[in-house]
């Protein structure tokens, strides 16, 4: 751990709101490097990081600043926007880049969750988490992720509808066939990904000194659940269906894609599983600081399979 600075800012040029970055506990005008409520030891320079904030326009730095307007190039600014702006300044991910870059931000997101060692250990308590931005990117994979499906499952049908005489019928079995696809996936998907966010929140909930900012569950869901599981869906779906569609193609026996059938969604859904968890420990652990991070992680994988069996079996009750 980096060496903790003793000294407390000078609090009379602190114009910004100082909390806690892992339980949101308010700081401003305390002494001591160590948050009262979750024993978080920290460094001061890092939470009040006033000689590193600068003018957005003209990087005129703004440390002993009273007035709210840059005296270098005359442009008014907002405190805690010029704090945002510092903690953001050279992240890539979508949740900060996306009215900019909205596909390369993504798909830098996406990288950062296939491994979630690397990013979780550079991934700072301190870095904003804007909740609408990281619920948006995983609607935003969830729509993606079922709209390649779709498109993979036309593009086998019109191939199978040109070799074949009976096209006709087959153009209308895959409109049926896709859009039925399509609602079965959004709904499950979307169950899923709520019943695994809602777990995470009921288990914060239950930790006695660990009172977490929502910000952060919802950046961790995001990053597990919410960029891996649509991926792994969506590798299923098209496995399965590339398998079924060579078997009629080529007149397989019905053995072969029964066999996979069976195979390709057990195997995926164990990997799928693992690589959630291990990336919910990794944004317990080296992300929050968190103590029993594996255990956290298991909880929240095992809950979120429970919770949606439950809710996949009340849906075919009623
Ligand atoms: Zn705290
Ligand atoms: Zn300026």
């Amino acid at each position: 751990m980096a060496e903790i600075a003793a000294s407390p800012p000078d609090w009379s040029h602190v114009h910004f709101d100082v909390h806690c970055a892992r339980c949101g506990e308010d700081l401003f005008g305390r002494a001591e490097a160590v948050c009262p409520t979750c024993d978080l030891a920290f460094d001061w320079d890092e939470a009040v990081p006033l000689e590193a904030l600068r003018c957005g326009t003209c990087d005129y730095p703004l440390y002993r600043l009273t007035q709210e307007r840059c005296p270098e190039c005359g442009e008014a600014f907002a405190w805690d926007d010029v704090v945002t702006n510092y903690r953001q300044r050279d992240k890539r991910v979508f949740e900060y880049r996306w009215r900019e870059q909205p596909v390369r931000s993504w798909w830098a997101s996406w990288r950062a969750a296939v491994r979630p060692e690397t990013f979780w250990t550079r991934a700072k308590l301190y870095d904003p988490t804007p909740v609408g931005a990281l619920v948006g990117l995983v609607i935003s994979t969830t729509v993606l992720s079922i709209a390649l499906t779709s498109c993979f499952m036309l593009l086998c049908y019109c191939v199978f509808a040109a070799v074949s005489d009976a096209w006709s019928f087959y153009l209308r079995f895959s409109v049926a066939t896709v859009s039925r696809i399509v609602f079965e996936s959004t709904w499950r998907l979307g169950a899923l990904e709520t019943v695994a966010l809602a777990s995470m929140m009921l288990y914060r909930q239950s930790m006695q000194r660990g009172r977490l900012r929502n910000g952060h569950i919802v950046r961790i869901w995001a990053y597990s659940v919410g960029l891996l599981v649509p991926v792994y869906v969506f590798v299923g779906q098209m496995v399965l269906f590339a398998a079924g569609f060579v078997g009629r193609q080529f007149a397989l026996p019905n053995l072969w894609s029964s066999t996979l059938a069976q195979a390709v969604p057990v195997a995926l859904f164990g990997v799928c599983a693992v690589h959630v968890a291990w990336s919910v420990r990794c944004g317990f652990g080296d992300y929050l600081k968190m103590p029993h991070a594996w255990g956290v992680a298991i909880a929240t994988v095992v809950m979120t399979c429970l919770a949606t069996v439950m809710v996949f079996v009340l849906h075919v009750w009623f």
